[in-house]
């Protein structure tokens, strides 16, 4: 079994605390692998040679083209290895080893495009009168944890490590506990491209001991976190001692408005996408689905229909549609949502079931569940599931339809089906929610801004504003030096 170590000042070390922890196929409940548990003398470590390589090796004095040209060697080196990683993460994960390919084409891109963006932050020069030039330039924000969770472990590596190394911020890179092998090999990429030391740390671990640390420790200067909204605020709350920057990524319970006047077939197959794609385990999942009342009917026969399409199976079963979820407290964790549905009475309009085959095979599998007749105001409705739960919700006109959707704590996606396009922008621009989709769901583009509001974060990222994130803005303002009369 590989054993696998922390990845500070450009080496390879044990953790100081000796401590290890292992990671499971969710397909069969069996270990794969062992790696550091990194504790808070690491941190300390990996903090210091961060800070060691802030002050020359890496950040603002690094030329610009210099980043990019090893972020661009990043992205060949995956996708030079895309089979291994794309295999390593959906045996990690659970997820089928085609959307693991999808995931890691992504993450080469990700590096690809924030290398385009490293030559390209430039400043401006307001005017400010003329007695002075006032000089706006960016700056690498500093020292950055970057935090992330189970569900896309290489992407949303990819998503904060590239923009972050494209600023000029060296980083500590704390991958999930439950899936930490691909962060792993990223590492093992950067080490082999080259980078300064320090520039890029990996410290693995437990949440309340590795993640904690960093958040805590008084030179980090940004934490950008992806997770669970209760960690979120927790980091927040403790951030706010030593005043560093965040970004908090958190979850959802994204709604998908279907009105009877659009492409049903189209409303139906991605709405039901939407939430049973990658098992649930989706921060934008659509798990809401409002449906105009004269379709409702339809509406869930159509999407039991797809549910009952679902062909449950190993990630790495071509034939498969939806594999495990990323481990059994993930599952009990489901199956209870489940039961509160029904105590509350939602309608179970399918429930499917674990094919025989897998039944003892160790593996997380959790079959798909629709509830119908669901009224906003239950648990399944309000707090984030994160697995193949769909809520069915019936409204009866435009107004009903955009109070139900933003009567949640959250506001991170929204999907709106309509032919109207009249409609489609009225709805868009009444939602609350970071990214509106019209006539879809889920895609998440490179190039475009991605985050939450209300509970489902603070900043956004990808896009330039994912590099913006890592940036400060400073003012530099040059007294020209004239006298009154105005002479030179
Ligand atoms: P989680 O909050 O339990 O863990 C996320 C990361 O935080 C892990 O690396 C974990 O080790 C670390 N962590 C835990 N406690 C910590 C602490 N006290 N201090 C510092 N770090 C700590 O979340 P999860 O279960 O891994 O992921 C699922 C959540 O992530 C869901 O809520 C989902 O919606 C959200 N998510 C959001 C997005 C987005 O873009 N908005 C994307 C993916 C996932």
């Amino acid at each position: 079994m590989d054993v696998h170590r922390l990845y500070i000042d450009g080496r390879w070390v044990d953790p100081v605390e000796g401590g290890r922890l292992e990671t499971r196929n969710p397909a069969t409940g069996e270990v794969v692998a062992a790696f550091g548990r990194g504790t808070a003398p690491d941190v300390d470590a990996a903090v210091e040679a961060a800070r060691r390589a802030f002050g020359g090796r890496w950040g603002a004095a690094v030329p610009p083209r210099d980043r990019a040209t090893l972020l661009l060697a990043v992205a060949e080196r995956i996708r030079r290895s895309r089979d291994e990683l794309a295999t390593t993460e959906a045996t990690d994960v659970g997820k089928r080893l085609e959307d693991a390919y999808e995931d890691v084409d992504e993450a080469a891109y990700m590096f690809e495009y924030y290398a385009g963006w490293a030559t390209k932050v430039d400043g401006s020069i307001p005017p400010v009168g003329p007695e002075a030039i006032s000089l706006v330039v960016h700056e690498p924000v500093g020292v950055s944890a970057l935090i992330t969770p189970w569900n896309f472990p290489i992407l949303m590596a990819a998503q904060k490590v590239a923009p972050a190394l494209a600023a000029g911020c060296p980083v500590i890179l704390k991958p999930a506990e439950d899936t930490p092998l691909t962060a792993i090999a990223l590492a093992a990429i950067i080490d082999e491209v080259g980078f300064p030391p320090g520039a890029f740390n990996l410290v693995t671990g437990l949440g309340a001991e590795a993640g904690a640390a960093l958040v805590a420790h008084p030179d980090v200067d940004k934490v950008s976190f992806t997770g669970s909204e209760a960690v979120g605020k927790e980091i927040q709350r403790v951030a706010a001692d030593t005043l560093k920057r965040v970004t908090l990524e958190l979850g959802g319970k994204s709604p998908s408005i279907v009105f009877s006047d659009a492409d049903l077939d189209a409303a139906f197959e991605a709405s039901a996408f939407g939430v049973f794609y990658n098992q649930g385990e989706v921060c934008s999942a659509g798990s809401r689905v409002l449906v105009q009342r004269d379709i409702y009917e339809e509406a869930v026969a159509a999407m039991k229909a797809h549910a009952e399409d679902i062909r449950i199976g190993d990630p790495m079963d071509p034939d498969a549609s939806m594999g495990p979820v990323v481990s059994a407290r993930q599952r009990d964790r489901i199956q209870r949502y489940v039961e509160i549905g029904m105590r509350e009475g939602a309608t179970v309009a399918y429930q499917g079931a674990v094919p025989e085959a897998l039944v003892g095979s160790g593996g997380f599998f959790v079959p798909p569940t629709i509830f119908a007749d669901v009224d906003n105001s239950m648990t399944i409705a309000r707090e984030e599931i994160f697995g193949p739960v769909m809520a069915v919700i019936p409204f009866d006109d435009e107004d009903q339809a955009i109070a139900i959707a933003n009567d949640s704590p959250y506001g991170l996606a929204a999907s709106v089906w309509t032919s109207d396009i009249g409609r489609a922008m009225r709805v868009s621009r009444a939602l609350q929610a970071g990214i509106v989709w019209i006539n879809d769901s889920q895609p998440a583009p490179v190039e475009a801004p991605w985050g939450g509001f209300k509970r489902s974060g603070i900043g956004r990222e990808l896009g330039k504003a994912g590099i913006e994130s890592f940036l400060e803005i400073k003012h530099i303002y040059l007294n020209l030096g004239g006298d009154e009369d105005g002479g030179g």
